[in-house]
């Protein structure tokens, strides 16, 4: 086991992150716009340290757009505005004397489409957070930080022969296991996951949601998921999202999962759980 140490302040100097105390994260009252269109409306959501969230509602109801706001992506879109606050054990996120390289590097984000650097070999696209945290680091040191994170995403045994070989030879949910590797190299304190088995085989599926359960140990999850056996095998604490009718998104009701899912409070919950639309 190892032992949490402070966290190294300066990114410019710091060596290779040891594992950082889990982390609870906190939207408050986020609303957000792309131009004028509202999509999401004072949606306030906490997720507790080593607790697995899962987001659930119908495509465009602004769960993605949730997650990105989480990890200062939105902000990214020209068109993109929005309002309220994002706390990171308390911290604000967003508080503009942090660096956005230095906010993000706790908040680790796996996407729907498996999307590994496909001309960088296996052992780059592990380490690739390295140069953009500027984080030093020995070859030995990279190459523990490399097996240990393979090992964790399930992908060691499959990939410790080759290495060198490039990320686009894997199958698909290797692609996506190695960009779990890549992003828990900068040991973030929370994952982000947008659909992260959608586009993949349910072996491969079986595969995420283990290495899933396995690092809910040290980082928080919070998962995107139209797949209501998922939400209940991985995750304690859901959400639902709905945009009813032209309305912005907004948390219809969110609490642990099992009673979400068998004794849910509002009948429009009842109903998507249900399968009814
Ligand atoms: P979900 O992930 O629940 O399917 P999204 O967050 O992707 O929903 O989308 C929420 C709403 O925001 C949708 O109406 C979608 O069309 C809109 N939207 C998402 N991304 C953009 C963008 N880059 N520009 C304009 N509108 C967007
Ligand atoms: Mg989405």
């Amino acid at each position: 086991l190892r032992t949490p140490r402070a966290p190294r302040r300066s990114a410019a100097t710091a060596a290779v992150p040891v594992a950082e105390p889990l982390a609870a994260l906190e939207g408050r009252n986020i609303s957000a716009w792309f131009g004028d269109h509202q999509v999401l409306d004072r949606v306030s959501l906490t997720m507790p340290a080593g607790v697995v969230t899962s987001l659930i509602g119908p495509s465009g109801c602004g769960k993605s757009t949730f997650l990105r706001i989480l990890n200062r992506m939105h902000e990214l879109v020209p068109s993109a505005s929005l309002a309220g606050e994002v706390l990171l054990d308390g911290e604000d996120i967003y508080d503009p004397s942090r660096k956005l390289v230095e906010a993000r590097k706790h908040i680790g984000m796996v996407f729907q489409k498996p999307n590994p650097f496909p001309a960088q070999s296996i052992y780059d696209n592990v380490i690739a957070g390295l140069k953009l945290t500027g984080t030093r680091a020995s070859r030995d040191e990279k190459d523990e930080l490399v097996e240990s994170c393979l090992i964790k995403a399930g992908l060691w045994k499959e990939v410790k022969d080759r290495l060198r070989a490039p990320g686009a030879g894997l199958s698909g949910g290797q692609q996506q296991r190695l960009c779990i590797a890549r992003s828990l190299a900068v040991k973030p304190r929370v994952l982000l996951m947008d659909e992260p088995c959608s586009a993949l085989d349910p072996t491969s599926t079986r595969v995420i949601e283990e290495t899933m359960l396995e690092l809910a140990h040290e980082v928080t999850i919070v998962i995107v998921t139209h797949n209501m056996q998922q939400a209940q095998r991985v995750s304690q604490q859901c959400a639902f999202f709905l945009a009813a009718q032209g309305t912005p998104g907004a948390i219809v009701e969110h609490g642990d999962t099992e009673a979400m899912f068998h004794d849910p409070v509002d009948p429009r919950t009842f109903d998507y759980v249900n399968g009814r639309f």
